[in-house]
C-alpha cells in the first residue's frame, strides 16, 4: 500500500488547532443520519466544525488529543468510511468527481449516478489500484449545468451526443478538463457508457504499468510515454472499441454555471426543485449541521457536498421551496451571489494551519465586506493552495507577517501558478483598495468559468 501523509477518517493528521479527519462522502453524499452524528462527534471529540473540502468531502478540524479512536469509531458506527478492516485502503481512494446535481439537473444528458458508484467500486475494490496516489483523480461529468469543470482530473468522462448516435456517449481525455472553448485541448476518443469501467480499468492499469516510481499522475506519465501509447495500451487490453473522428475532436462541452449552487433551481422531472446555499468560507459548526440534517429529513430531500465548498439539497416539492430556502438563509448559509462571501475562497490559515503566512478566513471575512460587485478572490496561506484545484480569478498569496501577493488570471497568455503577478505585499486593506481600483479589471465569469 502507499504511503500517504493526507487526512483520512483512519488517519487523523495533526495541525495547529488539532488532528484533522477527512471524511469521503460518495459523491459528496450525507444521509440526514450522517450529518447528525458528525455533529455530534465534532461537538464531542473535536472543535465543533467542519470544512467542506474542494472535493466535496467533509475535513473535521480540532480533533481533541486522545479522543482520535473514539471519533474514528462514532463515525463508522454512522456508516462512514470503509466498509471493513479488508477495504481500510478505500480511505485513501479519491471520490470520483460529479455533479452534485447528478440524476437531478435539468439540462443534463446522462444520468451519472450509478456509473459513478460504479467507478468509485472500481478505485475501492480492484486491488492494483491499491497502488494509485491518493491524489489521482477521475471526473465524470453528465452534462450537467452545475458542474465543476475546471479541476484538471488524470482521466475525465464528459456526456455528449455524437451525430448519427441514438444514445449519448462519453468523451474522455487525460490529465486535463473537458474541453469548454477551442483553447482547451480537445477529446481523445468517445465511448459507450457500458464501456466507461472496462476502459478506466485498463487506463488505470495501463498508467500503473507505465509509471516510475516517481510518476504518480497521469501527466508525468503522458510526458514519458505519449498521450497515444497510453490510449492505445488501455485500448488493447480492455477490448472497447472507442469512436475516434472529426466530431469528437470537435467537440465542445456546453459552458457549466456554477450560480446555480446557490438558490433554486428546477430539477428535471420539471416539478421539484434543488436548493443550495454556501457555509460562509466552506465551514460548518455542528448547529448549522444539524439544521440541515433536520430539514433534509423534513423534506425527503438528499443533502449533498459540492466541490465550491457548498452544499446541495435536491427533490425540494414546489410547494416547501420558500419555506426551505428560508430555513437555509435562517441557518446561516449564503444563498445567493448578491452576497459577497459568495464570491471569496480560504484555506485553513494560521489558525489552524503552520504553513499559512496569514489569517486567511479572518481576511477573507475582513476582505468580503468591501468586496466590488462580480469580483472572486482566492485568500491561499501559502502556494499548496488547499481550497482551490482551479485558478480563480484572483489569488491572494500569503508571503510574510499577513501580507499578501495579489495574482489575476485576466491574462488569458498566463497559464501557469495563480496567472499574472499584479501586486507584492499587500495588506488586505491594500489589497481591498486596489481591487476597488479601475485598474484591476472586474471578472463576472463564475469561479469554474
Ligand atoms: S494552502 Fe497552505 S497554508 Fe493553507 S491550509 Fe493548505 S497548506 Fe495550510
Amino acid at each position: 500500500m502507499r504511503p500517504s501523509a493526507c487526512p483520512g477518517l483512519l488517519r487523523i493528521v495533526p495541525a495547529l488547532d488539532g488532528g484533522i479527519c477527512r471524511v469521503k462522502l460518495a459523491g459528496g453524499e450525507s444521509s440526514a443520519s450522517q450529518a447528525l452524528a458528525i455533529a455530534d462527534a465534532i461537538d464531542e471529540h473535536a472543535s465543533g466544525i467542519v470544512d467542506i473540502t474542494n472535493r466535496a468531502n467533509l475535513q473535521l478540524r480540532g480533533v481533541k488529543r486522545g479522543h482520535e479512536n473514539a471519533l474514528i469509531a462514532a463515525l463508522l458506527d454512522a456508516g462512514l468510511g470503509p466498509r471493513d478492516a479488508a477495504h481500510a485502503h478505500a480511505d485513501d481512494v479519491r471520490n470520483v468527481m460529479a455533479s452534485p446535481a447528478a440524476g437531478c439537473d435539468a439540462h443534463a444528458l446522462y444520468d451519472t449516478t450509478a456509473l459513478a458508484a460504479d467507478l468509485l467500486t472500481l478505485l475501492q475494490n480492484d486491488a492494483r489500484c491499491v497502488a494509485l496516489s491518493p491524489k489521482f483523480a477521475l471526473l465524470l461529468d453528465g452534462g450537467e449545468r452545475l458542474m465543476m469543470l475546471d479541476h484538471p482530473h488524470d482521466i475525465w468522462f464528459s456526456a455528449m451526443h455524437p451525430v448519427d448516435r441514438a444514445e449519448p456517449m462519453l468523451a474522455f481525455g487525460l490529465a486535463g478538463c473537458p474541453p469548454v472553448t477551442s483553447e482547451h485541448a480537445a477529446a481523445l476518443a468517445a465511448v459507450a457508457a457500458p464501456d466507461v469501467v472496462t476502459l478506466t480499468r485498463a487506463l488505470l492499469h495501463t498508467f500503473l504499468d507505465l509509471a516510475a516510481p516517481d510518476h504518480s499522475r497521469m501527466r508525468d506519465v503522458i510526458a514519458a510515454h505519449s498521450i497515444e501509447r497510453v490510449l492505445a495500451h488501455a485500448e488493447r487490453a480492455s477490448g472497447v472499441r472507442v469512436l475516434r473522428d472529426e466530431s469528437i475532436e470537435n467537440w465542445r462541452r456546453e459552458p457549466a454555471d456554477a450560480s446555480c449552487r446557490f438558490g433554486s433551481c428546477r430539477q428535471k422531472d420539471g416539478q421539484r426543485w434543488h436548493i443550495g446555499g454556501q457555509p460562509p468560507l466552506g465551514r460548518m459548526n455542528s448547529a448549522m449541521l444539524r439544521g440541515l440534517a433536520a430539514l433534509t429529513q423534513a423534506q425527503g430531500a438528499t443533502l449533498r457536498m459540492t466541490p465550491w465548498q457548498s452544499i446541495l439539497l435536491t427533490n425540494i416539492d414546489t410547494a416547501n421551496l420558500d419555506a426551505a430556502l428560508q430555513t437555509l438563509d435562517a441557518l446561516g448559509l449564503v444563498t445567493t451571489t448578491h452576497n459577497p462571501l459568495s464570491r471569496v475562497i480560504a484555506c485553513a490559515g494560521s489558525t489552524g494551519c503552520a504553513k499559512s503566512h496569514a489569517d486567511t478566513k479572518a481576511d477573507a471575512a475582513r476582505l468580503a465586506a468591501r468586496l466590488p460587485e462580480h469580483t472572486q478572490v482566492h485568500l491561499s496561506g501559502c502556494p499548496r493552495s488547499c481550497a482551490a484545484a482551479h485558478r480563480a480569478p484572483y489569488t491572494l498569496l500569503a508571503v510574510h507577517d499577513g501580507r499578501y501577493d495579489l495574482y489575476t488570471t485576466h491574462d488569458p497568455r498566463e497559464s501557469t501558478g495563480f496567472g499574472r503577478l499584479l501586486a507584492r505585499g499587500l495588506t488586505i486593506d491594500e489589497a481591498a483598495d486596489l481591487l476597488n481600483t479601475s485598474a484591476v479589471p472586474p471578472f463576472d465569469e463564475p469561479f469554474d468559468a
